[in-house]
């Protein structure tokens, strides 16, 4: 069987002023729903290191091209930590995708399942009004495929 994530395709959609703010709405909702369960990160980037964690994060053409108009990774050093990981911290938390808003490691799986499930149609909603197939990858062997290469 074929194991290797799979990665998602180029090119990714086109990120417009309109898909930008109803994504960056989308989040704003996430977030404010996220706040009021009042967990605690302690900011440990424990998660982030993906492969050490046990943490596979998928997530859609439409997250990773928000993501990446946000913030290009600069440099992956294909350890399983996610590219965009700097000194434990996260250097792309305004532009990150669902699954990273939403996981959080003192937060039940059925709970987080539930609140990812949800943003995940509404982001279908937004790609289906804007013409665009919604299709998912894994995030860091998504992500390896932009890194800004040196010179
Ligand atoms: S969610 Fe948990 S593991 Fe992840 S950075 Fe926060 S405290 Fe660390
Ligand atoms: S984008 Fe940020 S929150 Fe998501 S895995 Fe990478 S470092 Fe962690």
């Amino acid at each position: 069987m074929d194991r290797r994530p799979a990665v998602l395709p180029l090119p990714l959609p086109q990120m417009t002023t309109a898909i930008r703010n109803e994504i960056k709405n989308l989040y704003e909702a996430l977030d404010a729903q996220l706040q009021s369960l009042d967990l605690t990160c302690r900011a440990c980037g424990d998660c982030c290191d993906l492969n050490r964690y046990g943490h596979e994060l998928w997530l859609s053409n439409l997250e990773l091209a928000y993501l990446l108009d946000s913030l290009k990774p600069v440099s992956h050093s294909m350890d399983g930590v996610c590219p965009y990981q700097l000194e434990g911290k996260c250097t792309a938390r305004i532009g990150r995708a669902v699954g990273c808003r939403v996981f959080h490691c003192d937060l039940d799986a059925a709970s987080m399942e539930s609140i990812t499930e949800t943003y995940l149609e509404e982001m279908k909603k937004i790609a289906t009004a804007h013409g665009l197939d919604i299709e998912y990858g894994e995030l860091e062997s998504s992500l390896s495929r932009y890194i800004a290469q040196p010179g």
